[in-house]
């Protein structure tokens, strides 16, 4: 029996173990090896870095211009002052006249020459040895000091049990290749390095993270997100779901849907269709991402996908992150499939205890053959009476335990059944290569035609009334338009009123047309209310939060005005201006913003001026915030790679693909200890 004791310092840091301590590397270094006298220290010069040490000769507490404390040593060639403006008591006992101390820092001009302020201080034994190598300094939290978790790590490389599991796995011709292409230590001399640079390394490429030693370590890093996903490749294809071919005999409401659709579908659409229909043949579970820039026709896609699973009698499932989004969903599946004579549900947080009753009856008893709605789809509560497809749009605006929730429901289920995520965030390459190597990627590359390229305008706030009599023109020509209102992440009730004020505004200054208000506040049925008002024309003007940021699709509206735009991120406004440009009218998005303007602000307005690519654009949000917040690993706190930057190693990852893929294929028993000792508990979080 174990037991129980709370957690140390070094333990709620998730430093529990030799190689958990191993892998927490230092930030930077400070050098320490080199010992100068206090003449060589001065003759440095000013702003040196120097460590020197001698004996107190003085301490002296002053008060005048402000209290602070002086202290001088000397050695046999000079004197030193030191300066702290802020002091413990402690510490001035510790230099007390006639003790021996080791100081560092930078040498300054003083009052009375050159002098060093706030030096670290060490007592020191004066002749006891020098360190051999740098000291590292590593990242902590509060409260814990750096000399502990020095020790512990120091301790910890001496393990024998760590040496073992630090043993270099890969087979000897593999590594000698890599090593002598690239210079590279084996993996436990890597990470000593990394702990104990000797005096003369090279700090800048070890700062920077570049040293061989370095790329050891990243490699080892990616290799092992390689290899765990490949495997997770390998295992879905081994698990079973129930096959969809196309067949005469089956399809029945998939002839029936293109019959209604009111258009054609373009080639690209053709294509990830056809891509998707294979995958739903498979006897294994799809798990495929539809990417798509907004506005590319992904609904219908997802729609052909369901009615194949229906042809051959099972249920499709269609999920949205938001409750706005999944509306829209439920009235466009609606008018497409009730009309063949498909039972169409709708699920959602915010239906009555007795309507989700009823609607989770229809969906257990099998009545219920599409069932469009939230997050409130995977909830315990709801059992599918026979799921062969799960569509999820806007995959990655869901968190990621939401994401971890869905996964093991649909794993949970007797088969696992066939995925598809949609998303109009394009993933850049480099993290479709790591995050995402599980995921078959389908992209419509194509718009649906007639569609004019959005003019994009950004206009001073101060030219606020020239925005309003052009609004009033473009309504004049009966068309509807948007109206944006300020993102204001301090206060949601600031935001709403800023809404309102705008709201108000508007309905005074164009008396001619019905102006609507949508915000977060309303409820459901009060959002649909107003949207449904907009969709068919008799609301011209639709003022609203930021609630419309995904997925709503009202062609007739193709002109749109985004307040404070320079709140709003590059993808935030890039979704936004999707909502216009999808009937045959020019489309524009006028960006209002506020002065003054920061330099970030008005390169990003720049930059969404000119380009409306939204892969390039996805790539410019990426180098700006990481993959963290594109991933939604933020939320989790933990980052799967810790040490690959995925900008600055790029050209490591294929190098650890191809390596990943040779050792699967030559020395798969290798590989489940590898994971094993790099990744501990971690590996759930691939799933996501
Ligand atoms: P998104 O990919 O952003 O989800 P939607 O699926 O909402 O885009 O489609 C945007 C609009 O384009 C919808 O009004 C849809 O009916 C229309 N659409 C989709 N495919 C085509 C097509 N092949 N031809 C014409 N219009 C299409
Ligand atoms: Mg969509």
């Amino acid at each position: 029996m174990t037991t129980k004791r709370p957690p140390t310092a070094l333990e709620k840091m998730g430093l529990d173990s030799p190689m958990a301590l191993a892998l927490h590397l230092p930030s930077r270094y400070e050098d320490e090896t080199e010992l100068l006298s206090i003449e060589d220290a001065l003759s440095r010069g000013r702003f040196a870095s120097a460590q020197t040490q001698g004996v107190v000769i003085r301490n002296q507490v002053l008060f005048r211009p402000r209290r602070q404390l002086l202290v001088t040593i000397e050695d046999d060639t000079a004197v030193l002052q030191l300066r702290f403006l802020n002091f413990y008591p402690s510490q001035q006992k510790q230099m007390t006249v006639g003790a021996h101390v080791r100081v560092r820092g930078d040498v300054r001009e003083g009052f009375q020459g050159l002098e060093m302020v706030h030096p670290t201080v060490k007592a020191v034994i004066p002749d006891a040895p020098l360190p051999k190598s740098l000291t590292p300094v590593y990242p902590a939290t509060a409260g814990i000091s750096q000399a502990l978790i020095r020790k512990a790590v120091s301790q910890a490389l001496r393990e024998p049990s760590l040496q073992e599991s630090l043993a270099e796995f890969l087979p000897k011709s593999f590594m000698s290749d890599l090593r002598s292409s690239h210079d590279w230590p084996n993996l436990q001399a890597a990470i000593t390095y990394l702990h104990q640079p000797p005096a003369d390394a090279d700090t800048q490429s070890l700062l920077e993270r570049t040293h061989p030693a370095w790329r050891r370590v990243q490699f080892e890093e990616l290799l092992t997100q390689q290899i765990s996903l490949k495997r997770a490749h390998s295992i879905r294809r081994q698990r079973h779901a129930p096959s969809f071919p196309q067949t005469q005999a089956h399809s029945e409401i998939e002839a029936g849907l293109l019959k209604v659709l009111p258009f054609t579908l373009t080639g690209a659409q053709e294509r990830v269709w056809a891509e998707i229909g294979n995958d739903l043949a498979n006897a294994f579970p799809m798990n495929r991402l539809l990417q798509g820039d907004v506005g590319s026709g992904k609904t219908v896609v997802a729609a052909l996908a369901a009615a194949r699973v229906m042809d051959h009698g099972y249920q499709a499932a269609v999920m949205a992150p938001t409750e706005i989004l999944a509306e829209q969903h439920y009235l466009k599946m609606k008018e497409w499939f009730e009309p063949l004579g498909i039972s169409v549900a709708w699920l959602s947080g915010s239906l009555k205890a007795k309507e989700k009753r009823l609607t989770q009856e229809l969906i257990e008893n099998g009545t219920a053959q599409l069932i469009i709605g939230t997050h409130a789809l995977i909830q315990e509560t709801v059992k599918f009476a026979k799921l062969g497809l799960a569509v999820i749009d806007e995959q990655h605006r869901f968190g990621v335990r939401q994401r971890l929730e869905i996964q093991q429901r649909l794993g949970s289920e007797l088969f696992y059944c066939h995925q598809l995520m949609m998303s109009a965030t394009p993933i850049p390459r480099t993290l479709a290569m790591t995050y995402y190597a599980d995921l078959d990627v389908s992209v419509i590359d194509e718009l649906p035609p007639g569609r004019k390229p959005i003019v994009t305008k950004v206009v001073k706030a101060a030219r606020r009334d020239e925005v309003i009599d052009g609004l009033r023109d473009w309504l004049g020509k009966g068309l509807q338009a948007y109206w944006v209102c300020p993102l204001i992440e301090e206060s949601e009730v600031l935001q709403l009123q800023t809404a309102v004020e705008s709201f108000e505004q508007l309905t005074l200054a164009l008396p001619d047309f019905k102006v609507g208000l949508v915000h977060g506040r309303l409820k459901g049925e009060e959002k649909a209310a107003v949207m449904s008002a907009f969709k068919a024309n008799a609301i011209q003007l639709l003022v609203a939060t930021t609630v419309i940021e995904v997925g709503v699709d009202v062609p007739n509206a193709a002109l749109m005005v985004i307040e404070h735009a320079e709140r709003f991120g590059y993808a935030q406004i890039h979704q936004l201006r999707g909502r216009v440009g999808r009937g045959s009218a020019d489309s524009v998005c006028i960006l209002m913003y506020a002065e003054p303007l920061s330099l970030a602000a008005k390169e990003r307005l720049q930059t969404l001026r000119e380009i409306s690519d939204g892969f390039v654009i996805a790539e410019r949000d990426l180098s700006l915030r990481g993959p963290g917040e594109l991933l939604g690993a933020k939320q989790s706190g933990d980052s799967m790679l810790r040490f690959v930057d995925l900008q600055r190693d790029a050209w490591l990852i294929e190098l650890a693909q191809h390596v990943a893929e040779r050792l699967l294929a030559e020395h798969a028993d290798l590989v489940e200890r590898h994971l094993e000792r790099w990744l501990g508990s971690r590996t759930e979080f691939l799933k996501a």
